[in-house]
């Protein structure tokens, strides 16, 4: 009812149990669409953001996807929900640890953990199909559109630390792009050589 129409994305939002993910205390909240922290000052995402990053995302099977903030691992494991080959970065070691853990326990195969300042991409394994921003980047870091393959779609929320739009681009060759938005979204911010200063 709020727009999500890909099937195959809320078929993996209803297969993925979102309260493991969730802290003892907080258990009661974890099926309200609402974002929750997950400590270290970070947040795991609101159900409709997830889906809607997922469905721009326009993800098939096989997608050498580029996830910048790993937080909790959930919108990692919608990925690899939908069969993407996931490299997915995280700059808070407890969360990197924590969401590598929850990956491999559920038995996903496809994916690759990394601790590092993801404002900068990842270089070593690019190009990527899809790259997906999951905190708020004071602007669209020019190093992340040359990740992309050509016809590569990246979705970031980009703004001000409190409020954001979410942005689409997809790159339609090694000059152009076409840039799309999607309406208002909160995220925390993105904290990095390309994002806000800490
Ligand atoms: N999608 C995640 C989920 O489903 O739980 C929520 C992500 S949370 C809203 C944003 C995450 O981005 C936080 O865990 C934060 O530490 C991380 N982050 C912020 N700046 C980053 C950066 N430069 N590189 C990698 N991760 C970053």
């Amino acid at each position: 009812s709020k727009g999500i129409y890909d099937l195959a994305v809320l078929k993996a939002i209803r297969t993925i149990p979102r309260h493991v993910f969730f802290d003892e205390a907080l258990l009661k909240y974890a099926y309200q669409d609402n974002a929750f922290p997950i400590g270290e000052g970070q947040t795991i995402s609101q159900p409709y953001t997830v889906a809607l990053q997922t469905q721009l995302l326009e993800i098939l099977p096989g997608d050498k996807v580029l996830e910048i903030g790993s937080g909790s691992g959930y919108q990692s494991s919608v990925l690899l929900e939908l069969d993407a080959t996931l490299y997915t970065i995280e700059r808070q070691y407890k969360l990197y640890q924590k969401a590598k853990q929850f990956l491999t326990s559920f038995g996903y195969k496809n994916f690759n953990c990394f601790y590092d300042d993801g404002s900068k991409g990842l270089e070593k394994h690019s190009p990527y199909d899809k790259i997906i921003v999951t905190a708020g980047a004071p602007t669209i870091p020019n190093i992340l559109i040359h990740q992309l393959k050509i016809g590569g779609k990246l979705v970031i929320p980009v703004g001000n630390k409190e409020n954001q739009i979410m942005i689409r681009i997809t790159r339609i060759d090694e000059k152009n792009i076409i840039q799309d938005s999607f309406g208002t979204c909160s995220f925390v911010p993105l904290i990095g050589e390309n994002g806000w200063n800490e």
